[in-house]
């Protein structure tokens, strides 16, 4: 893989004619029709396991998760119910409660389940949200509200908020975008402002989203504060730390996630930083009960609601259930915490290399994350990123992209895969400041 280009060298006609191939009325031999498949894989992907791969959290997976992915699709355990497949159930619980350990809350009280991503996971918050703060939300939907709903989320989270909010049936316009500091990380005084504005214009203020680890720029929101005004407001606290949660495994980087404990609900994604195949998200929280009446719903045609443990079906959006939680499981037993550790170190001691070259490059950095994502820009404001970020890709070595941190055009590359090192980090140097020269030329 570190040979080959890192972007995909097919075009789509391309692509759609070699499919011509594929479909007959006899069949073909697996051997040669898969090998097919991974050959077009191989040119028309960006490709997550190459080193140079400075991207957007995608994973070079784990090897225990990609056979994990095996296992599960061999055995296909239906995780809808506790009774079909106990095991199974029991295997993505105690997964659940060894990550809200890391989150710092004991065994007994972790609750949760794995979800398809981050998404899912930010969505299940919102229903969940919504269900405590309004009774009737539950038979009622959003007319139940006495008001227009509210949640508040800063300018630079993932903005699946708007369509979350749109799937949930509270509409885009519930969503509040509240300013960021400068640095990136939600400014707590106008978030109180304009809950205050909104609770005296009727409205319905019922949910507080931090984003640890902005997609962008791997950014922290002041937790502790933002969980003390979640409280006063009645508010629920929810953190997406979709990417940056991973780096809860090390003690050593809780400081700066210091406030999560306080939070109601949790999503951390098992396929971004923790390397398991797509698609493991995870929604971590510490009231079952109101998962239950979140998702609970009673059908004659499922097995009887499980005596020993829960049924996943009504605790959740999903029914019929893949088994997600068991690449990360098998890649925690494999690694252990400490690989996992190692792993969260050395892709952080990685990106501060990444600092150190650029700025010795003359570039700026512009954000201050203590995680595994740069964003930078040249000394010069006229050159157009974007012709630098499709300059490097093209030259087939490193895939990075540009972006927009607090207002302004960024190039940003992140080092979140397990395979990356210094020596590929200098190829992106050196192709940068190829590229660099080449626009300002
Ligand atoms: C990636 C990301 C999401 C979305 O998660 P998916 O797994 O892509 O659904 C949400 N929030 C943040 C902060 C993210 O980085």
């Amino acid at each position: 893989m570190p040979d080959k280009p890192v972007a995909p060298q097919l075009t789509g006609p391309q692509i759609r004619d070699a499919l011509q191939q594929f479909l007959n009325e006899g069949g073909s031999d697996l051997g040669e029709a898969g090998g097919k498949v991974v050959e077009l894989l191989t040119q028309g992907n960006v490709q997550m396991m190459h080193p140079g791969y400075f991207g957007l959290f995608n994973p070079s997976p784990t090897f225990p998760g990609i056979v994990a992915d095996l296992i599960t699709a061999t055995l296909n355990p239906q995780l809808a119910t506790w009774s079909h497949a106990p095991a199974a159930v029991e295997i993505e619980a105690f997964t659940i409660a060894e990550v809200g350990g890391w989150i710092g809350w004991g065994a007994d009280e972790t609750a949760g389940h794995f979800t398809s991503g981050g998404s899912e996971a930010n969505y299940t918050a919102v229903l969940a949200a919504l269900t405590r703060s309004c009774p009737s939300f539950a038979s009622k939907g959003a007319r139940a509200l006495t008001g227009q709903p509210r949640l508040y989320a800063s300018m630079e989270s993932h903005l699946a908020w708007l369509k979350i909010a749109h799937q949930a049936g509270i509409g885009r316009d519930a969503v509040c975008l509240v300013s960021t500091d400068g640095k990136g990380r939600m400014d707590v005084g106008q978030l109180e402002a304009m809950i205050e504005n909104d609770r005296r214009a009727g409205e319905v203020p019922f949910l507080i989203c931090a984003t640890a680890g902005t997609t962008n720029a791997g950014m922290i929101d002041p937790l502790q504060v933002m969980s003390d005004v979640a409280r006063r407001y009645s508010c629920w606290f929810h953190v997406d730390a979709a990417w940056g949660g991973a780096a809860l495994i090390d003690p050593e980087m809780h400081a700066y996630f210091n406030g999560i404990a306080a939070s109601d609900s949790v999503t951390i994604d098992a396929h971004k930083w923790l390397s398991v195949p797509m698609g493991a998200g995870m929604f971590l929280c510490r009231d079952n009960a109101l998962l239950r009446r979140t998702f609970d719903v009673t059908a004659s045609y499922m097995p009887a609601h499980a005596v020993e443990g829960v049924d996943p079906y009504t605790h959740s959006a999903q029914w019929s259930r893949r088994f997600i939680g068991l690449k990360l499981f098998l890649s925690l037993a494999v690694l252990g915490r400490s690989g996992y550790r190692d792993h969260i170190r050395r892709t952080c001691s990685l990106a501060e290399y990444l600092r150190r070259q650029l700025v010795a490059d003359h570039w700026r950095i512009l954000n201050e994350s203590p995680l595994g994502v740069v964003c930078f820009a040249p000394p010069d404001d006229r050159i157009p990123l974007g012709d630098i970020a499709a300059a490097v890709v093209e030259r087939g070595r490193s895939w990075i992209s540009a972006a927009r941190f607090e207002g302004k055009e960024v190039l940003r590359a992140c080092i979140t895969g397990h395979s990356s090192r210094e020596a590929h980090v200098d190829r992106l140097i050196e192709d940068l400041r190829t590229a660099r020269s080449d626009a300002s030329a």
